[in-house]
């Protein structure tokens, strides 16, 4: 054994003692660690003969990077949808480490973590109140998980046609319906070879909405005289967080052969308020949903995982089945993730949600959820309130798409100054050809002083942008 990793396996205990006070310097001083960086690093291209060492590593590691890390966990990261990492998450995900499992099946001889992952996708279902129905799996984020559905969607659309996409490619193009699809869908559909520019367009609603005209569905859906066609839907758009109206699409679920997709990556978190669950009613029906863990449900980044109806199973595996590998035995006999879902190898990416599901339970998720909804609120209150701002859209429920009143082409330069006092970090956004401003509030961290702190300094770059 080379004499430095040797001298590393007897010091463990000081190595991880002194990586774990350096995260709790990080994790205590959160609160004044600034969400943006200028970067002045120049990275190096050579690596020495002779390594370091772990402990002088992190030293190196301190001196040069820990100031290209920003609060993206703390509580007024409002850029993107950033959520955080709960302290029971930040245990799971150590111990996936610690553990290091690749987690595949259930019933093999050796690895049999998978059994960590059902049982998680129980718990996450029952924190949704999703029926049994659906078979879910793990992946590293929303695109993927929307890219793992729709590929079960695009071989479902085959069979319907007589053909096997995943055997002998894709022969034509497919009917593909949405509204406001988020642009990972966009994604997903370029790299299934489905075509980024074939989404047919629904129209969206008036009023300032962004969910599915119903009527223009039905219009469309006529046009297709009976062809079968793919729905992408949404729960949660993320410039002003619309919901499609499920109930609707379930009654057209009757009539129509369709399959339907719901991007649900943190709309899904809705779910678990009362006063908000409404929002999803019908959801259960889909057949294939896509949500984020690293967003609303705070376990560090990659996490999110995909639920696809158990009555589609033949037609997961037929899109993932790892074929050339007969010692894996019948896919469905023998469960293993590798036949379901993109990867093969994969860490043990449940744990982090186990725990903090375990820590908190139902009540700790609706309070992180009612918060964030009552803190978007208050920025929302505040915007309205001030004669410089104004809402693009109502406050629908966790994030605040805002631009400088009758000077919206200022914003840009507004958002780069606020963003700049590193106070504050949120995301430019461009609503109804409008410029704006988007905050999106899913960190379990922030409270109502995190707003007060922020609008203090909106204020304060306001006066120096009049200054100009
Ligand atoms: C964030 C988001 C995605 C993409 O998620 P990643 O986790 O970044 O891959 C997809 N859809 C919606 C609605 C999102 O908010």
């Amino acid at each position: 054994m080379n004499s430095i990793l040797k001298k590393d396996l007897h010091a463990f205990s000081r190595l991880l003692g002194e990586t774990k006070d350096y995260s709790l310097s990080f994790l205590n001083a959160l609160d004044e660690r600034t969400t943006s960086a200028v970067n002045t690093i120049v990275p190096k291209n050579k690596l020495d003969r002779k390594g370091i060492g772990a402990l002088s590593a992190l030293q190196e590691f301190k001196d040069r990077f820990d100031s290209t890390v920003v609060a993206s966990t703390g509580p007024r990261y409002w850029g993107y949808v950033t959520g955080g990492a709960t302290p029971a998450a930040i245990v799971g995900d150590w111990l996936a480490t610690v553990y290091d499992q690749n987690t595949q099946g259930v019933k093999n001889q050796g690895d049999i973590s998978a059994i960590v992952e059902l049982e998680t996708i129980q718990l996450l279902k029952s924190l949704l109140g999703l029926t049994n129905a659906f078979l879910g799996g793990f992946v590293s984020g929303a695109t993927m998980s929307n890219f793992t559905c729709l590929a079960v969607a695009r071989q479902w659309y085959g069979k319907e046609i007589g053909k096997d996409f995943a055997k002998e490619g894709i022969t034509e193009p497919l009917p593909i319906l949405s509204a406001t699809p988020h642009s990972s869908t966009v994604k997903s559909l370029a790299m299934l070879g489905l075509g980024s520019n074939n989404i047919m367009k629904v129209k969206i609603l008036p009023n300032n909405r962004e969910a599915i005209d119903i009527d223009d569905l039905k219009r469309v859906i006529k046009k297709l005289k009976g062809k079968p066609f793919i729905l992408i839907s949404s729960a949660g758009t993320v410039n002003t967080v619309d919901f499609d109206d499920f109930k609707a699409i379930v009654e057209l679920k009757k009539k129509h052969c369709f399959w339907w997709h719901i991007d649900a990556a943190f709309g899904a978190f809705a779910a678990c308020s009362p006063k908000y669950k409404h929002l999803l009613e019908g959801w259960d029906l889909a057949d294939s949903i896509t949500i984020d863990c690293h967003k609303w449900l705070n376990v560090p980044y990659e996490s999110a995982f995909f639920l696809i109806k158990k009555e589609h199973s033949i037609l997961q595996v037929e899109s993932f089945q790892n074929s050339n590998a007969p010692y894996l035995g019948d896919p469905l006999e023998n469960f293993n993730y590798l036949n379901f879902l993109p990867e093969n190898s994969r860490r043990l990416k449940a744990l982090p949600v186990w725990f903090t599901l375990k820590a908190y339970g139902k009540e700790g998720y609706q309070e992180i959820v009612e918060r964030s909804i009552t803190t978007a609120n208050k920025l929302g209150d505040y915007i309205e309130k001030s004669s410089a701002f104004e809402l693009l859209a109502p406050v629908r429920l966790n994030t605040v798409c805002f631009t400088l009143k009758g000077r919206e082409e200022m914003s840009e330069m507004f958002l780069e100054l606020l963003n700049e006092t590193g106070k504050v970090f949120m995301t430019p956004t461009v609503y109804r050809n409008k410029k704006g401003i988007r905050g999106a509030f899913v960190n379990w961290r922030t409270q109502d002083v995190d707003v007060n702190i922020v609008t203090k300094e909106m204020t304060l770059v306001l006066k120096k942008i009049d200054k100009l």
